[in-house]
């Protein structure tokens, strides 16, 4: 299919060189490669620069509140268990405000792919520390610079029992773009992390030429002690596929209440007779 199909022609409002571009670009190529239609596919975002994603691919959207992209996402899929979900959130919406989502998603391995544009920063309200934000580093918030030590997004993945940790980065779109394709095949839930810079609050391009890489053939990403030891790699960055395994998702529990899915049902009225009865 080609990937104009979900091009919205609008015109995105990202700050010229901002990291989005590349994800936008990396999630209608792989949708177009996997010959989804858009009618099959939902995107859900969340608030921050990231959210306007929903606005440029065509395709059914929800743009929540903050923080609150796995909830609906996992709505949206057990209703219609036969839609390809897609979430999508920033580090200030996945890793601060909506936290708690993260490890319940992961352990239920509910069959939705999140994508978190990482760039380390709230660019949205013009640059203020988030969990991801390195220490030290001087933000608008932490002006004698940020005092905490970071997240490590991956190893909270991975201890919360994802079944699919990926890495990319947006410097690296054609990457990108493969494991947005292999996290959206994967049967449960696919966690993707994305390095992207934020041209305009912190820049970060030159820090991740220097220091990301991509993880050789010899990887063996069944092996959870191996993603293990590559998610706690700091001095380099690691992107590809950390870690991959097969297990029952939580539609396939539900799958008693599943044929029909619920969003496919035809509307009946309730039969309320008992219970007016019971008021007679
Ligand atoms: Fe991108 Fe940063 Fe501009 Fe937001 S503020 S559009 S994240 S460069």
């Amino acid at each position: 299919m080609d990937e104009r199909v979900y091009d919205t022609k609008k015109r995105p409002v990202w700050c010229p060189g901002c990291g989005n571009f590349a994800v936008l670009t990396a999630l209608r190529r792989a949708l177009a490669e996997l010959d989804l239609k858009p009618e099959e596919v939902v995107i859900v975002t969340g608030i921050g620069c990231h959210g306007r994603m929903s606005d440029y691919v065509r395709a059914n959207a929800f743009h929540t509140i903050h923080g609150r992209t796995l909830p609906l996402a996992t709505g949206i899929k057990l209703a219609n268990p036969n839609l390809t979900v897609i979430a999508h959130a920033g580090d200030g919406d996945a890793y601060a405000i909506g936290l708690g989502h993260l490890p319940h998603a992961a352990r239920r391995n509910i069959d939705i792919t999140l994508v978190v544009h990482d760039n380390m920063i709230f660019g949205l309200t013009t640059g203020q520390v988030t969990p991801t934000t390195p220490q030290g580093v001087k933000t608008k918030s932490t002006p004698f610079g940020n005092p905490e030590r970071p997240l490590n997004p991956l190893l909270l993945a991975l201890a919360s029992g994802a079944t699919f940790v990926a890495r990319g980065f947006s410097g690296e779109a054609d990457h990108l773009k493969e494991l947005i394709k292999q996290g959206i095949l994967h049967r449960g839930f696919a966690f993707i992390e994305v390095l992207q810079p934020c041209v305009t609050f912190f820049n970060t391009y030159q820090l991740f030429r220097e220091k990301v890489y991509k993880i050789d053939g010899s990887h063996d990403p069944t092996d959870f002690e191996a993603a293990l030891r590559l998610a706690q790699q700091e001095d380099r960055l690691p992107i590809g596929v950390f870690y991959r395994v097969e297990r029952p998702t939580l539609e396939d529990y539900f799958a008693y209440a599943m044929s029909p899915p619920p969003a496919l049902r035809k509307p009946q009225a309730p039969d309320l007779s008992k219970t007016i009865e019971r008021f007679r």
